[in-house]
């Protein structure tokens, strides 16, 4: 079974990809937020995703931010990058729940919708997905930013760190923009 959680107002949901690197610098933001009186922190649930090694957190605070904030708060603590940046887009369109977490054991509080999906949930099981269907409508395929190309013919970016500058006209001419 997958629990489908929807941010709420005092909630910040992370995906974390490598907790090895990525939850002592979270959990030395949460610390500097706290102390800073930035976030007022009431709890933190921490358990493992569908992937061996990934984790799933939600912050509970006792105060209320808004989706854009929860969003960043995510993104600093090391939540997944692609992820973070669709829900940025979709605060940005209003696309409905912009910001949920899928997740393969439940938090404390409630779900808001459970599915029992057994692929992972990319456009086609969203697709069909009938939680995916009750929380966002029309637009639970809806992407931003088109698919990676890593064909390695194609790279013209130095990776040895030389400085250059690029006339996209001419460096993608025939490449990826066309
Ligand atoms: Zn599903």
């Amino acid at each position: 079974m997958n629990y489908w959680y929807v941010s709420q107002a005092a909630e910040i949901l992370i995906d974390m990809d490598k907790p090895g690197s990525s939850l002592p610098h979270s959990e030395s933001r949460l610390r500097g937020a706290i102390s800073g009186g930035l976030l007022s922190v009431k709890q933190v649930e921490v358990h493992r995703s569908f992937t061996a090694e990934h984790l799933h957190l939600m912050v509970t605070l006792d105060h209320g931010l808004s989706p854009l904030e929860r969003a960043v708060w995510a993104l600093l603590m090391h939540s997944d990058i692609y992820r973070a940046c669709n829900t940025l887009m979709r605060v940005e369109y209003d696309v409905k729940c912009p910001d949920l977490l899928i997740t393969p054991v439940p938090f404390e509080r409630k779900q808001d919708a459970v599915c029992f999906c057994v692929d992972k949930h990319d456009g086609k099981t969203m697709q069909e997905c009938p939680a995916a269907t009750v929380l966002r409508e029309d637009e639970r395929t809806r992407s931003f930013f088109g698919r990676p190309d890593y064909n390695p013919n194609r790279r013209v970016f130095p990776d040895d760190g030389q400085l250059a500058i690029f006339d996209t006209n001419v460096v993608f001419q025939g490449q990826r923009f066309s």
